[in-house]
């Protein structure tokens, strides 16, 4: 590991953070709670390259964030924002640059409302999927209310949900799921978000919009502001819910597997976010392993796909959809499904963690598969919902793993949302659990970091760009945006240089670098 590169302008900036928040909420790396500051999902994890950052702050207030936000502007200390930091294969807590100063915002983790009967919380960024949960269910509200959480319990919901994660409910494109943020502008002014202009808005979180040109999107995926607090819609628990996994043996209707699953989620058919992937005896969404390209798949495990359903509503319309959506698929060869009809009443112990998962319920049973994304790096490209697109990207990626001497054979997918999928191409790095020790220990990181990296750029040629991308890949992404001389980045450059004079916010974040780095 090198050394964090210092900033000058760090010196004397960490005894007024912790003057303004004691020095129990400053940490500095070295120390051995800060061990958590730097991303194990990295490539360059361990390596002279890794990215650290010299230390952390812990606001717990709004205030203390301002104030935090202040000194930063008056010394230019660069900090970088994470709510937990739990982003996994994004980038985790670590910054792009070395040096920074993590704005560690786990502190600030008060459930500030739960409305059931308009089904949204306000949350600030340390409350988890977990944490919002176990409160959803000591009020009693479980009753009413369920809500999309992550593979991962313990994350930030809005950390997550800013950074456009997705899930796989109903509501699994989280980013449409925030209604009303309370923003800190690079120099500490806040805003509110969509109606929260209006000091006592009875709508800030039932009505997005707000009046006149809207402002969110401008802090998702962003280093424009820190997000306070933000209104993150739940949704009603469904009388009944089933799960399905459905699978097809053989890939003679890939393409056909694909279209159905579309068809059916646009129509409204398939409620909620589907997730699936080609099966060739690696991991469920063929996203490590065989998959991930590195051994081969045990010849007695035959090639298939499957895919995560969900349904909703009253007995009779969940059985409505279910066989409709029997019937479409039940025309693909080598079709066969696994499912489950739950009626209300619930009880999650009996549930399998993805039928939990799809119904929006917070589970740690996927522990293992993320326990092991720490060995993973992975593109997340965006194609469109169609078994065409699907088919050229696994030609794509095949092509440029076999080049390596590697073996790939199809991603695992994610239809968060009807029309598109997001795609991961996923190559295991060294200690990767899925695929054999010996293996696992000969795995070139460098070289799995380069392979997604070609990955990124062939993709770019067929007009597929990542959703949402690792600190590694970051400045690549955006050096894709290249219409009309890339007058996009250009704006986003400009807009970061007139609410960020000083550049203090998260430099690199999503490819924008203050004008002054
Ligand atoms: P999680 O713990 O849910 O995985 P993170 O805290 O790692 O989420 O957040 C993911 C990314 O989202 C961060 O790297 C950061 O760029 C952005 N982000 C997180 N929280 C905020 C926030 N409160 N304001 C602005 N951006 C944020």
């Amino acid at each position: 590991m090198s050394t964090p590169m210092e900033f000058p302008q760090l010196d004397g900036a960490y005894e007024e953070f912790s003057k303004v928040l004691g020095a129990e909420n400053v940490l500095r790396i070295g120390d051995d709670a800060a061990e958590r500051l730097r991303d194990h999902t990295l490539a360059s994890y361990g390596a002279e390259r890794e990215p650290i950052p010299s230390g952390a702050v812990l606001p717990g207030t709004v205030e203390e964030l301002q104030a935090i936000l202040k000194i930063a502007n008056g010394k230019k200390v660069p900090l970088w924002t994470i709510s937990l930091g739990r982003n996994y294969g994004y980038g985790g807590p670590a910054p792009v640059k070395s040096g920074c100063v993590t704005l560690d915002l786990r502190r600030m983790n008060r459930i500030i409302e739960i409305n059931p009967e308009l089904a949204y919380a306000v949350v600030e960024p340390g409350v988890t999927p977990e944490m919002l949960w176990a409160e959803i269910q000591a009020r009693g509200l479980d009753r009413e209310l369920h809500m999309d959480s992550a593979s991962s319990p313990w994350g930030s919901l809005l950390g997550n949900a800013v950074d456009r994660g997705g899930g796989y409910s109903v509501m699994a494109s989280r980013v449409d799921a925030i209604c009303g943020m309370e923003v800190a502008l690079p120099d500490g002014e806040l805003i509110r978000t969509g109606t929260g202009g209006l000091p006592n808005s009875a709508t800030w979180h039932t009505y997005k919009h707000g009046y006149g040109p809207a402002l969110d999107g401008l802090f998702h995926q962003s280093n424009f502001g820190v997000v306070t607090k933000a209104g993150i819609h739940l949704f009603p628990r469904p009388p009944s819910f089933r799960h399905a996994e459905v699978y097809i043996s053989g890939l003679d209707d890939r393409v056909e597997f694909v279209d159905t699953l579309r068809r059916l989620q646009l129509n409204g058919i398939i409620d909620n976010g589907i997730s699936g992937g080609t099966n060739y005896g690696g991991h469920i969404e063929g996203a490590i392993g065989p998959g991930g390209g590195i051994v081969p798949p045990p010849p007695d495990m035959p090639p298939g796909m499957r895919a995560r359903l969900a349904f909703r509503g009253t007995a009779e319309i969940v059985d409505a959809k279910w066989r409709a959506a029997n019937d479409a698929l039940s025309e693909l060869a080598g079709y066969s499904f696994n499912s489950a009809r739950y009626d209300a009443p619930y009880d999650y112990a009996d549930w399998t963690s993805e039928a939990c998962l799809a119904a929006g319920i917070p589970t740690s049973r996927e522990l293992r598969n993320w326990d092991n994304a720490h060995y993973l790096i992975f593109a997340s490209l965006l194609i469109p919902a169609t078994g065409k697109a699907y088919g050229e990207l696994c030609d794509m990626a095949s092509g440029i793993f076999e080049s390596h001497g590697r073996i790939f054979r199809a991603p695992g997918f994610h239809m968060h949302v009807p029309r598109t999928m997001v795609c991961l191409i996923s190559a295991p790095l060294r200690g990767n659990h899925f695929v054999p020790p010996e293996v696992a220990a000969a795995i070139d990181n460098d070289e799995s970091e380069e392979i997604i990296r070609e990955v990124i750029t062939e993709g770019a040629k067929h007009g597929w760009i990542e959703y949402r991308t690792g600190t590694p890949f970051m400045d690549l992404v955006r050096s894709r945006f290249t219409f009309n001389d890339g007058a996009l980045p250009r704006l986003q450059d400009r807009l970061k240089d007139f609410l960020d004079p000083a550049g203090i916010l998260s430099p690199g974040k999503s490819g924008i670098w203050p004008g002054n780095s």
